[in-house]
Protein backbone atom coordinates (compact mmCIF):
# COMPACT_ATOMS: atom_id res chain seq x y z
CA UNK A 1 0.00 0.00 0.00
CA UNK A 2 1.66 3.20 -1.17
CA UNK A 3 1.44 6.29 1.16
CA UNK A 4 0.47 9.17 -0.16
CA UNK A 5 1.07 13.01 1.26
CA UNK A 6 -1.37 15.71 -0.52
CA UNK A 7 0.43 19.22 -0.01
CA UNK A 8 -2.01 22.21 -0.65
CA UNK A 9 -5.52 20.83 0.81
CA UNK A 10 -7.79 23.34 -1.89
CA UNK A 11 -9.42 22.78 -4.52
CA UNK A 12 -7.46 20.54 -6.83
CA UNK A 13 -5.64 18.89 -3.70
CA UNK A 14 -9.23 17.68 -1.82
CA UNK A 15 -10.51 15.86 -5.06
CA UNK A 16 -6.47 14.21 -5.24
CA UNK A 17 -6.80 13.10 -1.78
CA UNK A 18 -10.32 11.46 -2.20
CA UNK A 19 -9.45 9.84 -5.13
CA UNK A 20 -6.40 8.39 -3.51
CA UNK A 21 -8.27 7.54 -0.90
CA UNK A 22 -10.37 5.01 -3.35
CA UNK A 23 -7.71 3.21 -4.65
CA UNK A 24 -7.10 0.41 -3.56
CA UNK A 25 -3.29 0.05 -3.72
CA UNK A 26 -2.64 3.77 -2.00
CA UNK A 27 -3.86 5.49 1.04
CA UNK A 28 -3.69 9.13 1.83
CA UNK A 29 -0.62 9.59 4.46
CA UNK A 30 -1.69 13.24 4.96
CA UNK A 31 -3.24 16.43 3.89
CA UNK A 32 -1.74 20.00 4.25
CA UNK A 33 -3.24 23.63 4.95
CA UNK A 34 -2.22 27.17 5.32
CA UNK A 35 -5.40 28.42 7.44
CA UNK A 36 -7.76 26.67 10.09
CA UNK A 37 -11.08 26.89 7.80
CA UNK A 38 -13.42 24.41 7.34
CA UNK A 39 -11.60 22.59 4.38
CA UNK A 40 -9.44 22.16 7.33
CA UNK A 41 -12.19 20.67 9.55
CA UNK A 42 -14.00 18.85 6.57
CA UNK A 43 -10.45 16.94 6.52
CA UNK A 44 -10.19 16.00 9.74
CA UNK A 45 -14.00 14.92 9.84
CA UNK A 46 -12.82 12.16 6.72
CA UNK A 47 -10.13 10.90 8.59
CA UNK A 48 -6.98 12.57 7.28
CA UNK A 49 -4.43 13.48 9.07
CA UNK A 50 -3.40 17.16 8.77
CA UNK A 51 -0.34 18.91 9.07
CA UNK A 52 0.10 22.43 9.02
CA UNK A 53 1.94 24.41 5.87
CA UNK A 54 3.43 27.24 8.06
CA UNK A 55 4.53 26.33 11.25
CA UNK A 56 4.08 29.84 12.59
CA UNK A 57 0.48 29.01 12.08
CA UNK A 58 0.21 25.94 14.61
CA UNK A 59 -1.23 27.86 17.32
CA UNK A 60 -4.28 29.30 15.13
CA UNK A 61 -5.36 25.42 14.05
CA UNK A 62 -5.09 24.74 17.79
CA UNK A 63 -7.26 27.85 19.16
CA UNK A 64 -9.78 26.62 16.36
CA UNK A 65 -9.98 23.37 17.71
CA UNK A 66 -8.67 21.34 14.67
CA UNK A 67 -5.95 18.98 15.89
CA UNK A 68 -2.76 19.04 13.64
CA UNK A 69 -0.36 16.09 13.01
CA UNK A 70 2.73 18.33 12.89
CA UNK A 71 4.06 20.60 9.80
CA UNK A 72 4.47 19.58 6.22
CA UNK A 73 8.27 18.32 6.79
CA UNK A 74 6.60 15.64 9.08
CA UNK A 75 3.76 14.70 6.81
CA UNK A 76 6.44 13.53 4.39
CA UNK A 77 8.42 11.81 6.32
CA UNK A 78 4.91 9.47 6.84
CA UNK A 79 4.75 9.19 2.89
CA UNK A 80 6.06 7.11 -0.06
CA UNK A 81 5.40 10.22 -2.70
CA UNK A 82 3.78 13.81 -2.33
CA UNK A 83 1.22 15.35 -4.68
CA UNK A 84 2.29 18.76 -4.67
CA UNK A 85 -1.59 21.34 -5.50
CA UNK A 86 -0.60 24.27 -3.51
CA UNK A 87 -1.07 27.59 -5.74
CA UNK A 88 0.48 28.48 -9.06
CA UNK A 89 4.66 29.13 -8.68
CA UNK A 90 4.18 27.50 -5.04
CA UNK A 91 5.01 23.77 -6.02
CA UNK A 92 8.13 24.74 -8.04
CA UNK A 93 9.54 26.35 -4.73
CA UNK A 94 8.77 23.47 -3.07
CA UNK A 95 10.79 21.34 -5.32
CA UNK A 96 13.56 22.06 -3.37
CA UNK A 97 12.43 20.68 -0.28
CA UNK A 98 11.53 17.40 -1.72
CA UNK A 99 14.68 16.65 -3.10
CA UNK A 100 15.88 17.66 0.18
CA UNK A 101 13.50 15.12 1.48
CA UNK A 102 14.43 12.93 -1.19
CA UNK A 103 10.75 11.92 -2.08
CA UNK A 104 9.21 11.83 -5.46
CA UNK A 105 6.39 14.96 -6.41
CA UNK A 106 3.84 14.90 -8.71
CA UNK A 107 3.10 18.76 -10.14
CA UNK A 108 -0.20 20.68 -11.04
CA UNK A 109 -0.69 22.45 -14.63
CA UNK A 110 -0.07 26.19 -12.74
CA UNK A 111 3.66 25.39 -12.70
CA UNK A 112 5.87 25.59 -15.70
CA UNK A 113 6.99 22.69 -17.77
CA UNK A 114 10.33 23.75 -17.60
CA UNK A 115 10.72 24.45 -13.76
CA UNK A 116 9.49 20.56 -12.92
CA UNK A 117 11.29 19.16 -16.41
CA UNK A 118 8.89 16.36 -17.49
CA UNK A 119 4.98 16.48 -17.91
CA UNK A 120 2.40 13.99 -18.08
CA UNK A 121 -0.76 12.76 -19.37
CA UNK A 122 -1.74 9.72 -19.02
CA UNK A 123 -2.56 8.94 -22.62
CA UNK A 124 -0.22 10.79 -24.29
CA UNK A 125 2.77 9.61 -22.24
CA UNK A 126 2.28 7.76 -19.27
CA UNK A 127 5.65 5.75 -20.00
CA UNK A 128 8.35 8.96 -20.20
CA UNK A 129 7.44 9.27 -16.30
CA UNK A 130 7.80 5.75 -15.30
CA UNK A 131 10.41 6.07 -12.48
CA UNK A 132 10.43 9.77 -12.76
CA UNK A 133 11.35 11.61 -9.71
CA UNK A 134 8.84 14.58 -10.63
CA UNK A 135 6.52 15.21 -12.95
CA UNK A 136 3.52 17.64 -13.76
CA UNK A 137 0.10 16.89 -14.94
CA UNK A 138 -0.63 19.26 -17.24
CA UNK A 139 -4.05 21.93 -16.71
CA UNK A 140 -7.54 20.77 -17.10
CA UNK A 141 -7.08 22.79 -20.82
CA UNK A 142 -4.85 20.99 -22.04
CA UNK A 143 -5.94 17.43 -20.78
CA UNK A 144 -9.05 18.04 -22.06
CA UNK A 145 -7.06 18.69 -25.58
CA UNK A 146 -5.14 15.85 -25.03
CA UNK A 147 -8.09 13.14 -23.99
CA UNK A 148 -9.52 13.79 -27.78
CA UNK A 149 -6.83 14.72 -29.76
CA UNK A 150 -4.94 11.55 -28.85
CA UNK A 151 -7.71 9.06 -29.95
CA UNK A 152 -8.39 11.25 -33.17
CA UNK A 153 -4.25 11.22 -33.95
CA UNK A 154 -4.12 7.35 -33.47
CA UNK A 155 -7.35 6.94 -35.53
CA UNK A 156 -6.04 9.37 -38.93
CA UNK A 157 -3.17 11.83 -38.01
CA UNK A 158 -3.30 15.21 -36.85
CA UNK A 159 -2.10 17.69 -39.75
CA UNK A 160 -2.62 20.49 -37.82
CA UNK A 161 -4.91 22.12 -34.95
CA UNK A 162 -6.77 24.97 -34.27
CA UNK A 163 -8.45 25.42 -31.11
CA UNK A 164 -10.73 28.68 -29.49
CA UNK A 165 -10.48 28.26 -25.37
CA UNK A 166 -13.90 29.66 -23.79
CA UNK A 167 -12.31 29.73 -20.37
CA UNK A 168 -14.91 29.92 -17.26
CA UNK A 169 -13.37 33.72 -15.60
CA UNK A 170 -13.11 31.76 -11.82
CA UNK A 171 -13.59 28.88 -9.90
CA UNK A 172 -17.00 28.58 -8.32
CA UNK A 173 -15.63 28.91 -4.79
CA UNK A 174 -13.46 32.22 -6.07
CA UNK A 175 -15.24 35.67 -4.60
CA UNK A 176 -12.61 37.71 -5.83
CA UNK A 177 -11.67 36.78 -9.55
CA UNK A 178 -13.96 37.62 -13.11
CA UNK A 179 -14.77 39.04 -15.24
CA UNK A 180 -18.32 39.26 -13.88
CA UNK A 181 -19.59 41.71 -17.28
CA UNK A 182 -17.12 40.99 -19.83
CA UNK A 183 -15.15 38.48 -22.30
CA UNK A 184 -12.13 39.19 -22.48
CA UNK A 185 -9.16 37.82 -24.72
CA UNK A 186 -6.76 35.93 -22.25
CA UNK A 187 -4.04 36.17 -22.99
CA UNK A 188 -4.72 38.97 -25.35
CA UNK A 189 -1.53 37.49 -27.63
CA UNK A 190 -2.22 35.20 -30.26
CA UNK A 191 -1.47 32.09 -29.96
CA UNK A 192 -2.23 31.26 -26.03
CA UNK A 193 0.24 29.33 -23.91
CA UNK A 194 -2.18 26.26 -24.17
CA UNK A 195 -0.40 24.81 -27.74
CA UNK A 196 2.69 24.79 -26.09
CA UNK A 197 1.49 23.40 -23.57
CA UNK A 198 0.20 20.56 -25.16
CA UNK A 199 3.22 19.52 -27.07
CA UNK A 200 4.75 18.93 -23.54
CA UNK A 201 2.91 15.57 -23.68
CA UNK A 202 1.72 15.68 -27.67
CA UNK A 203 5.33 15.72 -28.67
CA UNK A 204 5.66 17.15 -32.49
CA UNK A 205 1.57 18.20 -33.07
CA UNK A 206 1.30 21.09 -35.04
CA UNK A 207 -1.13 22.94 -32.89
CA UNK A 208 -2.26 26.87 -32.68
CA UNK A 209 -5.12 28.05 -29.51
CA UNK A 210 -6.30 31.80 -28.60
CA UNK A 211 -7.91 32.08 -25.58
CA UNK A 212 -10.61 34.35 -23.91
CA UNK A 213 -12.20 34.43 -20.36
CA UNK A 214 -15.78 34.59 -20.03
CA UNK A 215 -18.60 35.27 -16.82
CA UNK A 216 -18.90 31.82 -15.85
CA UNK A 217 -17.59 29.57 -13.01
CA UNK A 218 -18.77 26.19 -14.36
CA UNK A 219 -16.70 24.83 -17.28
CA UNK A 220 -14.13 25.39 -19.90
CA UNK A 221 -15.16 25.19 -23.50
CA UNK A 222 -13.32 24.66 -26.43
CA UNK A 223 -13.63 24.53 -30.36
CA UNK A 224 -11.67 22.57 -31.99
CA UNK A 225 -10.58 22.29 -35.50
CA UNK A 226 -8.52 19.75 -36.86
CA UNK A 227 -6.79 19.13 -40.55
CA UNK A 228 -6.25 15.47 -41.00
CA UNK A 229 -3.50 13.15 -42.99
CA UNK A 230 -5.74 10.07 -43.51
CA UNK A 231 -9.63 10.83 -44.42
CA UNK A 232 -12.54 10.40 -42.19
CA UNK A 233 -16.48 10.74 -41.87
CA UNK A 234 -17.59 12.00 -39.00
CA UNK A 235 -18.88 8.81 -38.10
CA UNK A 236 -15.48 6.93 -37.81
CA UNK A 237 -14.69 10.14 -34.74
CA UNK A 238 -17.78 9.79 -33.46
CA UNK A 239 -17.30 5.65 -32.73
CA UNK A 240 -13.79 6.39 -31.82
CA UNK A 241 -14.43 8.90 -29.30
CA UNK A 242 -17.34 6.56 -28.03
CA UNK A 243 -15.28 4.00 -27.60
CA UNK A 244 -12.49 6.19 -25.59
CA UNK A 245 -12.37 6.17 -22.10
CA UNK A 246 -12.68 9.65 -19.82
CA UNK A 247 -14.58 11.38 -22.40
CA UNK A 248 -18.24 11.13 -23.12
CA UNK A 249 -20.38 11.88 -26.01
CA UNK A 250 -23.09 13.95 -25.28
CA UNK A 251 -26.48 15.24 -27.33
CA UNK A 252 -27.76 18.27 -27.27
CA UNK A 253 -31.06 17.25 -28.52
CA UNK A 254 -31.32 15.25 -25.28
CA UNK A 255 -30.89 18.54 -23.19
CA UNK A 256 -26.74 18.48 -22.75
CA UNK A 257 -27.01 21.69 -24.80
CA UNK A 258 -24.38 24.26 -22.33
CA UNK A 259 -22.50 23.39 -19.62
CA UNK A 260 -25.39 24.21 -17.65
CA UNK A 261 -27.43 21.18 -18.12
CA UNK A 262 -23.53 19.26 -18.44
CA UNK A 263 -22.72 20.14 -14.83
CA UNK A 264 -26.65 19.76 -13.72
CA UNK A 265 -26.02 15.93 -15.52
CA UNK A 266 -22.72 15.23 -13.09
CA UNK A 267 -25.20 16.08 -10.30
CA UNK A 268 -27.33 13.37 -11.67
CA UNK A 269 -24.11 11.11 -11.66
CA UNK A 270 -24.34 11.25 -7.99
CA UNK A 271 -20.96 11.97 -7.92
CA UNK A 272 -19.12 13.53 -4.92
CA UNK A 273 -18.85 17.58 -5.67
CA UNK A 274 -20.73 16.75 -8.72
CA UNK A 275 -17.53 16.29 -10.60
CA UNK A 276 -16.87 15.53 -13.84
CA UNK A 277 -13.93 13.72 -14.92
CA UNK A 278 -14.68 12.71 -18.22
CA UNK A 279 -14.47 15.34 -21.28
CA UNK A 280 -17.87 15.98 -22.70
CA UNK A 281 -17.97 16.37 -26.56
CA UNK A 282 -21.17 17.62 -28.51
CA UNK A 283 -21.98 14.85 -30.69
CA UNK A 284 -24.14 17.11 -32.99
CA UNK A 285 -20.84 19.55 -33.61
CA UNK A 286 -18.43 16.58 -34.84
CA UNK A 287 -18.22 17.23 -39.00
CA UNK A 288 -15.97 16.82 -41.26
CA UNK A 289 -15.78 19.40 -44.11
CA UNK A 290 -13.13 19.45 -46.66
CA UNK A 291 -10.70 17.10 -44.98
CA UNK A 292 -10.94 19.25 -41.78
CA UNK A 293 -13.05 18.09 -38.22
CA UNK A 294 -14.73 20.39 -36.43
CA UNK A 295 -16.09 19.45 -32.80
CA UNK A 296 -16.69 21.44 -29.46
CA UNK A 297 -16.33 19.94 -25.94
CA UNK A 298 -15.87 20.63 -22.34
CA UNK A 299 -13.88 20.48 -19.43
CA UNK A 300 -14.68 20.47 -15.60
CA UNK A 301 -11.60 22.37 -14.86
CA UNK A 302 -12.24 21.38 -11.23
CA UNK A 303 -11.69 17.31 -11.49
CA UNK A 304 -10.92 16.31 -14.85
CA UNK A 305 -7.21 16.07 -14.33
CA UNK A 306 -7.63 14.15 -11.15
CA UNK A 307 -7.40 10.48 -12.35
CA UNK A 308 -4.10 12.20 -14.51
CA UNK A 309 -2.60 12.79 -11.11
CA UNK A 310 -3.58 9.68 -9.32
CA UNK A 311 -2.34 7.62 -13.00
CA UNK A 312 0.76 10.00 -12.05
CA UNK A 313 1.33 8.10 -9.11
CA UNK A 314 1.98 4.65 -10.57
CA UNK A 315 3.91 5.87 -13.24
CA UNK A 316 6.49 7.38 -10.89
CA UNK A 317 6.41 4.36 -8.88
CA UNK A 318 6.40 2.18 -11.15
CA UNK A 319 3.47 0.44 -9.91
CA UNK A 320 2.28 -0.65 -13.53
CA UNK A 321 4.09 -0.47 -16.56
CA UNK A 322 0.81 -0.04 -18.97
CA UNK A 323 -0.41 3.11 -19.16
CA UNK A 324 -4.56 1.07 -19.85
CA UNK A 325 -4.07 -1.05 -16.94
CA UNK A 326 -3.36 2.34 -14.56
CA UNK A 327 -6.50 4.30 -16.16
CA UNK A 328 -8.48 1.43 -15.71
CA UNK A 329 -7.80 0.51 -11.70
CA UNK A 330 -8.10 4.56 -11.54
CA UNK A 331 -11.39 5.00 -13.37
CA UNK A 332 -12.94 1.94 -11.11
CA UNK A 333 -11.96 3.39 -8.19
CA UNK A 334 -13.60 6.96 -9.04
CA UNK A 335 -16.85 5.08 -10.61
CA UNK A 336 -15.29 6.76 -14.08
CA UNK A 337 -18.04 5.93 -17.19
P1 LIG B 1 -6.53 26.45 -4.50
O1 LIG B 1 -6.16 27.83 -4.17
O2 LIG B 1 -7.96 26.05 -4.56
O3 LIG B 1 -5.83 25.45 -3.46
C1 LIG B 1 -4.51 25.57 -3.09
C2 LIG B 1 -4.34 25.12 -1.65
O4 LIG B 1 -2.98 25.22 -1.28
C3 LIG B 1 -5.13 25.98 -0.67
O5 LIG B 1 -5.75 25.13 0.28
C4 LIG B 1 -4.06 26.86 -0.01
O6 LIG B 1 -4.41 27.21 1.29
C5 LIG B 1 -2.89 25.90 -0.03
N1 LIG B 1 -1.58 26.57 0.06
C6 LIG B 1 -1.27 27.84 -0.22
N2 LIG B 1 0.04 28.05 -0.02
C7 LIG B 1 0.56 26.88 0.41
C8 LIG B 1 1.84 26.46 0.81
N3 LIG B 1 2.88 27.29 0.78
N4 LIG B 1 2.02 25.16 1.19
C9 LIG B 1 0.98 24.30 1.21
N5 LIG B 1 -0.27 24.66 0.83
C10 LIG B 1 -0.47 25.93 0.45
O7 LIG B 1 -5.79 26.11 -5.87
P2 LIG B 1 -6.20 25.01 -6.94
O8 LIG B 1 -7.23 25.58 -7.86
O9 LIG B 1 -6.47 23.72 -6.26
O10 LIG B 1 -4.87 24.93 -7.80
C11 LIG B 1 -3.77 24.13 -7.39
C12 LIG B 1 -2.92 23.82 -8.60
O11 LIG B 1 -3.73 23.09 -9.54
C13 LIG B 1 -2.40 25.04 -9.37
O12 LIG B 1 -1.17 24.70 -9.96
C14 LIG B 1 -3.46 25.22 -10.46
O13 LIG B 1 -2.97 25.92 -11.57
C15 LIG B 1 -3.76 23.78 -10.79
N6 LIG B 1 -5.06 23.55 -11.42
C16 LIG B 1 -6.17 24.22 -11.00
C17 LIG B 1 -7.38 23.98 -11.65
C18 LIG B 1 -8.62 24.72 -11.28
O14 LIG B 1 -9.44 24.95 -12.15
N7 LIG B 1 -8.82 25.09 -10.05
C19 LIG B 1 -7.46 23.02 -12.67
C20 LIG B 1 -6.30 22.29 -13.00
C21 LIG B 1 -5.11 22.58 -12.38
Amino acid sequence: MISVAINGYGTIGKRVADAVAAQEDMKVAGVSKTKPDFEARVAIEKGYDLYVSIPEREKLFDEAGIPVSGTVEDMLEEADIVVDATPEGIGAKNLEMYREKGIKAIFQGGEKHDAIGLSFNSFANYHESLGADYTRVVSCNTTGLCRTLKPIDDLCGIKKVRAVMVRRGADPVQVKKGPINAIVPNPPTVPSHHGPDLKTVMKGVNIHTVALLVPTTLMHQHNIMVELEDPVEADEIKARLDETTRVMLVRASEGLASTAEIMEYAKELGRSRNDLFEIPVWEESINVVDGELFYMQAVHQESDAVPESVDAIRALLELEEDNMKSIMKTNRAMGIL
